[in-house]
């Protein structure tokens, strides 16, 4: 076959199974379910793999699945991702009396997975792609239940507490060359954005240590770590002139705990914070001060200060050539021109961030909704451009990169140099993953 008999071969075996892909996202949206908990949902997934024919590979992440198509063929190794948690909207009409909805649309991107998967494995294909193909439905994109996954990580069950992430330190990753997916999104007036900036971040934990004494009687004898925190936040804004505007710091402490009781000098006070910004340069420059500033603060009054550092997500950094293929199978599939949009800021954060740094990877965003994500208002207005287009997009950019000796795959793989290794990328997890206590009390 010629790559264009390919893709047809693709399109119409898509085109033909559009209500099997269609039912399979309606029924995770039916069922919305938390990160690390989306076992309705992998089995909805896994049902789907089925039809296949290859095996299953399991409990990736508790409740990951994947399939593995050309298995052991030499060239290059493309995964397709879907998500498949939820978040919390409890206003949507569709939550469940628990809060979760499917308010990010990742029943939207598993649909695509697998009808990806069903066109590139099941129409005959495979043969004329050089290099290996899977398919994965990956866990917990949301970084949410913080003490939840605490004690998943206790319990050994996962590594870090975004499937991507963990997935990475499992070691999934290790031998996959480029990564592939979308995101739903209200493209406006177009049908979708192709290349997404967004901001990182790094959690924060922070906790001021001082000296209980009557606030009343004997204030002399405390260490009040109330002022300590509150020196600090002033010093942590005192750094804002200095963050660049290209950079889009985000610094935003609050104050979980201010003290005890009235009458009693505060010797334990809460802050937590996130460090955001779109570079990881720029998180580490921001992070730096902002923990100078906090330091400032508990030694100005001789406390005690426990910074923790919680590993966030990296911005989002999208390869080129990659999404210059996955336009023009757009406009293979009928979108016109003027419904692509090049560039969107965005200042959340996706774990897909994370892979973008280290190897070659897309995360386009799709239209066919209305509303905000994780709103009330989300609501999908064209089920055909939210799962069908973006399922054969995608498995026709397979198509592109692993036709013809992988020609394509090879060249972005030899160009691209990525922010970090998988090795460098695991140090860096490693380094934010961190508690360190400093002492400035009297001795
Ligand atoms: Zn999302």
């Amino acid at each position: 076959m010629t790559k264009e008999e390919c893709k047809i071969k693709v399109i119409d075996l898509i085109e033909k199974h559009k209500d099997d892909i269609i039912k399979a996202a309606d029924e995770i949206y039916a069922s919305p379910e938390y990160g690390y908990r989306e076992f309705n949902t992998s089995k909805v997934v896994q049902n789907f793999f089925s039809k296949l024919n290859l095996e299953i590979e399991k409990d990736l992440g508790i409740t990951g699945c994947a399939v593995h198509a050309n298995k052991g063929k030499k060239g290059p190794k493309i995964v397709v991702m879907g998500e498949l948690d939820a978040v919390a909207s409890p206003n949507h009409k569709d939550a469940l009396a628990s809060g979760e909805a499917h308010t990010c649309g990742h029943n939207h991107q598993i649909a695509g997975m697998l009808g990806a998967s069903l066109g590139i494995i099941n129409s005959g294909v495979l043969e004329y792609l050089d290099g290996e193909v899977s398919f994965l439905a990956v866990p917990a994109e949301e970084f949410i239940e913080i003490e939840y996954r605490d004690g998943l990580r206790k319990e050994g069950k996962i590594k870090y507490l975004s499937g991507k992430q963990h997935l990475v330190a499992e070691g999934f990753f290790d031998d996959i060359d480029m990564a592939i997916m979308f995101h739903s999104y209200d493209c406006g007036d177009s049908k979708s954005i192709l290349k997404l900036r967004s901001n990182g971040f790094l959690g924060k934990k922070i906790a001021f240590k001082g000296v209980e004494a009557h606030a009343g009687g004997a204030p002399e004898k405390g260490v009040n770590a109330l002022n300590a925190a509150l020196l600090a936040m002033n010093n942590i804004h005192a750094q804002r002139e200095t963050f660049k505007d290209e950079d889009w710091v985000r610094v935003h402490p609050i104050i979980t705990k201010g003290g005890d009781l009235t009458n009693v000098v505060p010797a334990d006070v809460r802050m937590e914070s996130y460090i955001r910004a779109n570079s990881l340069e720029a998180i580490k420059s921001a992070n730096y001060k902002f923990d100078r500033a906090v330091k400032a603060g508990a030694m100005a009054v001789g406390a005690k200060v426990v910074i923790t550092d919680i590993p966030g997500y990296l911005p989002i950094v999208c390869q080129d050539e990659m999404l210059e293929l996955f336009r023009e199978n757009l406009l293979k599939l009928g979108l016109k021109p003027e419904d692509i949009a090049d560039n969107q800021d965005f200042t959340a954060s996706l774990d897909v961030g994370d892979i973008t740094h280290i190897m070659p990877a897309i995360h386009p965003m799709m239209g066919g909704i209305k509303g905000d994500l994780h709103a009330a208002n989300f609501n999908v207005v064209d089920k055909d451009l939210a799962y069908i287009i973006p399922a054969k997009a995608m498995a026709l950019t397979v198509i592109d990169l692993l036709f013809d000796n992988a020609k394509e795959a090879k060249t972005i793989i030899e160009n691209f140099t990525p922010v970090l290794t998988k090795k460098e990328y695991m140090d860096y997890l490693k380094n934010a993953d961190i508690e360190n206590e400093y002492d400035y009390s009297e001795k």
